[in-house]
C-alpha cells in the first residue's frame, strides 16, 4: 500500500502542492488527471523524492518517510521501493537497451552481471523488444525507447511504478504500443500511479481516478463515478473541456 499524507511542495512563494492525501492499495492502478500546472508531475516526483516535499509523509509498504526529517538513507530506501517511467524516457544514450535495463540491477541492487542479463533479456522480451537488446536509444523509435524505460522500471521489482505522462512525447501512431504494454503489466497486479492525458486509457486501465486542480485533489473515485457522474463543478468543467 502507498499512503501519502499532507504532502506539500513550494517553489519559492508558489505552493504547488497544498496538502495531498492519497491512498493506493496494493495492485491498484491509479490515474491522476488534471489541467496543466495543477501539480500532477510534481506530486509524482515527490513520491520518488526527485523533488523534495516541503512537508508530509510518504508510506510505501512497510517503510515510512517523514519529509521533514528524511536523510540520504531514507531517500535511498524510498527509491528502492518505487521506480519512475519518464515522459522523455531518460535512457542512457551510450548504453544499449539491455545495458539500460541491467544498470540499476548491477549498481543499485548489486546483482551479479549474468543474473542481471538474464532478467534484462526476459523483461525486454516481455515488452516486445527481444530483437533489440543491443540497440542504442538513437536506433530505437520513441515507443521502443519508452518500452525500454518500462522494462527498466520493472527490473527493479519496485512496490510501485510511477508513470509521468508516458506517452505524451510520442507520435500518435506510437502511443498504442506503449499503452498496450502498460495495460498488460497492470493486469499482473503491479501497483501503478499514472499521470496521463489519455482519458480513454485512464478509464480503461485505472481502478481509481484522481482529479487534481490548483495543487489539491478535487475529487477521486472509480472511473465510472468520476467520468460518468462527477460531483465537483471543477471536475465537470475539466471533463467538458477535454471531451
Ligand atoms: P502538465 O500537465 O502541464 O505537465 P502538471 O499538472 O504536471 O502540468 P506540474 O508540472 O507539477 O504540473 O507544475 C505545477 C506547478 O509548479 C506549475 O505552476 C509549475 O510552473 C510549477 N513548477 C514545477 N516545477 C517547478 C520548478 N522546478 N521550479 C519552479 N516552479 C515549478
Amino acid at each position: 500500500m502507498i499512503k501519502l499524507s499532507g504532502i506539500r511542495k513550494s517553489y519559492g512563494r508558489n505552493e504547488v502542492l497544498k496538502g495531498i492525501d492519497l491512498t493506493v492499495e496494493k495492485g491498484e492502478v491509479v490515474a491522476i488527471l488534471g489541467p496543466s500546472g495543477s501539480g500532477k508531475t510534481t506530486l509524482l516526483r515527490c513520491i520518488n523524492y526527485l523533488e523534495k516535499p516541503s512537508d508530509g509523509e510518504i508510506r510505501i509498504g512497510d517503510f515510512t518517510l517523514d519529509c521533514r526529517r528524511a536523510g540520504k538513507k531514507d531517500i535511498r530506501a524510498l527509491r528502492l521501493r518505487s521506480a519512475m517511467v519518464f515522459q522523455q524516457y531518460n535512457l542512457f544514450s551510450h548504453k544499449t537497451a539491455l545495458e539500460n535495463v541491467t544498470e540499476g540491477l548491477i549498481v543499485v541492487k548489486k546483482m551479479n552481471k549474468e543474473e542481471a542479463r538474464k532478467r534484462g533479456i526476459r523483461l525486454l522480451e516481455k515488452v516486445g523488444l527481444g530483437a533489440k537488446l543491443d540497440a542504442y536509444p538513437s536506433q530505437l523509435s520513441g515507443g521502443q525507447q519508452q518500452r525500454v524505460g518500462i522494462a527498466r522500471a520493472l527490473a527493479l521489482e519496485p512496490e510501485v511504478i510511477l508513470f509521468d505522462e508516458p506517452t505524451s512525447a510520442l507520435d500518435p501512431e506510437l502511443v498504442g504500443e506503449v499503452l498496450d504494454v502498460i495495460r498488460r503489466i497492470a493486469k499482473e497486479g503491479i501497483t501503478m500511479i499514472i499521470v496521463t492525458h489519455e482519458m480513454g486509457f485512464a478509464q480503461d486501465v485505472a481502478g481509481h481516478v484522481v482529479f487534481m486542480d490548483g495543487g489539491m485533489i478535487v475529487e477521486e473515485g472509480r472511473p465510472s463515478e468520476l467520468f460518468g457522474n462527477p460531483k465537483e463543478e471543477r471536475t465537470k468543467q475539466f471533463l467538458k473541456r477535454i471531451a
